[in-house]
């Protein structure tokens, strides 16, 4: 049984005018379950005229009122956390604990954003000059649009509407048209929170929609996180368009394996850095950079434990991991493997032709281990987005510094060793931003900000945390002056200076 899945507009759910629908799947077993409303243009109006007249009254609302709203929806988001995990489940395919992680994650933003009164605190400067005092604070842009990737359908949304909410603002999301019933629960879920009408809509659609909100005139900010194409698309075409742009995108992620390593950490953590969520998460470990006397010791490891992860429907509580997302994320992930074995690396555990029992429409890939791998190669320069680890071998902590340093891609990177000095060095040295020591997937928590350096993101802003506010607000600096009696002595034609 398939079900409709409808925009949110305006504090209602709605089909809208559209003509067109798109199929949504369950991954693990390859049936459609869903029918997805795509936008038409005037879809796109209504929700960004909803929003602009939500976004003048919302930003007059009290701090006080606003972060009330922000507590409860975080209660509303904890409470429902069983629910939203399944449907996360059964539209992107990842394990069950998996799903409730990533809501985790984007409750912790919640919290942050609860603390909002904190974060929006202005600067005061008394008596700058005689009589003058300067005091500066931060206004909300207006209207947001948040265009997010399939890979995480609550916590990515999760990074922005929650900031850009609380700061004042008002939120248009279009989600990922492969997982986007996550979107319409939470836009229930915000609306139960007491959330006026217009302040968080949800609408559906491909590159039409996503053009519709990067180029119209009343939309003040975007917040786009997905592959590096399409990121450097938006970013071009919306700040074209007079925009503020934050866009993130693909990556590539490197971890480094000292001699000097705990050689069973580094081979647990690679193996659930590398294989967790199917290998779709923008910080999965993709190249393991083995240094010297790491790689026989670590190859030998990784190949057991990548034998030994279950796949299989996410729903099953014993499976390690789910399905790929597409038939055609499968079709590219077998590709890519096989270059690399005509190219001479050596598939060490080979997961192309994994069958699931009783699920064999499914698109599963299995784990896959591939050892010397060359730069050249179309395993290391793609980003496979899958559950492929390729190693590569060097011989010191200098050359894995090269190597990672002249990647394109700069989103995150970890080091596994023992050595504080090897640790410091790499993490003062390396050309990315965001960095693990002994920590696989250095996703910041919620008060610290997440963003990539290079071809991992394009704008000035990295998102969430601090770099969230200000990307969601304007500084205005006001200098006041309140004599007792007129000061009246002639215009002076000086620049005026402090005195
Ligand atoms: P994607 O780029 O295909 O899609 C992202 C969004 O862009 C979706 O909402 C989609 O509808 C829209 N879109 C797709 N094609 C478009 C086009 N031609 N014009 C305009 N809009 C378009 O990404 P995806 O496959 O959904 O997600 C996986 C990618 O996202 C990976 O590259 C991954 O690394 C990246 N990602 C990055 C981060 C990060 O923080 N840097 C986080 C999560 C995912």
């Amino acid at each position: 049984m398939t079900t409709s899945i409808n925009h949110f507009i305006n504090g209602e759910e709605t089909a809208g005018s559209g003509t067109e629908t798109q199929p949504v799947y369950n991954p693990a077993t390859g049936q459609v379950t869903g029918d997805l409303q795509l936008a038409s243009t005037e879809d796109l109006n209504a929700a960004v005229a909803a929003a602009r007249t939500a976004a003048d009254t919302w930003a007059d609302v009290s701090i006080a009122k606003r972060s009330a709203v922000l507590f409860k929806f975080r209660e509303l988001l904890a409470a429902n956390t069983a629910e939203l995990a399944q449907i996360v489940t059964s539209e992107h395919g990842k394990v069950l604990s998996d799903a409730a992680g990533e809501i985790g994650r984007g409750l912790e933003v919640v919290e942050f954003a609860c603390g909002i009164s904190q974060s929006l605190k202005g600067d005061f400067s008394d008596q700058v000059a005689t009589g003058i005092d300067v005091h500066s604070f931060r206004q909300p842009v207006g209207v947001v649009a948040g265009i997010t990737p399939f890979n995480f359908p609550v916590m990515v949304p999760m990074w922005m509407a929650p900031v850009a909410i609380a700061a004042g603002n008002a939120f248009i999301l279009k989600p990922s048209e492969r997982d986007p019933s996550a979107s319409l629960f939470m836009a229930r879920l915000w609306k139960e929170a007491g959330l006026p009408d217009g302040v968080f809509n949800v609408v559906h659609g491909g590159k039409d929609a996503v053009d519709g909100l990067l180029t119209h005139p009343d939309v003040d900010a975007i917040s786009f996180v997905g592959s590096t194409p399409i990121a450097k698309y938006v970013h071009e075409t919306a700040t074209a368009h007079g925009k503020r742009v934050q866009a993130l995108g693909g990556a590539k992620n490197h971890a480094v394996v000292m001699p000097d390593a705990d050689m069973d950490v580094a081979a647990d953590h690679l193996t659930a850095a590398a294989f967790g969520s199917a290998g779709q998460r923008c910080m999965a470990i993709s190249v393991a950079v083995a240094v010297g006397e790491a790689g026989d010791l670590v190859v030998d490891k990784l190949v057991q434990r990548a034998k030994d992860v279950k796949v299989s429907d996410g729903t099953d509580p014993s499976a390690d991991m789910g399905p790929v997302i597409t038939p055609a994320s499968k079709s590219r992930v077998q590709k890519i493997v096989g270059e690399a074995e005509s190219d001479g690396a050596a598939i060490l555990v080979d997961g192309r032709d994994l069958v699931v029992e009783d699920h064999e429409e499914g698109f599963f890939v299995g784990p896959t281990l591939i050892d010397q791998v060359k730069t050249e190669m179309s395993a290391y320069e793609e980003e496979i987005f899958g559950p492929v680890l390729v190693v590569v071998r060097v011989d010191s902590l200098e050359e894995a510094i090269h190597l990672v340093n002249a990647n394109p891609y700069g989103n995150g990177t970890a080091i596994f060793t023992s050595s504080g000095y090897s640790a410091r060095t790499f993490t003062r040295r390396i050309q990315v931003g965001m960095v693990g020591v002994n920590v696989p997937l250095p996703v910041p928590v919620a008060w610290h900000s997440f963003g990539g350096w290079k071809d991992s993101l394009f704008g000035d802003h990295h998102i969430y945390g601090p770099d969230g506010i200000r990307f969601y607000t304007r500084a205005k600096a006001v200098t006041t002056r309140w004599p007792e009696v007129s000061e009246a002595s002639g215009a002076s034609f000086a620049f005026p200076s402090s005195e």
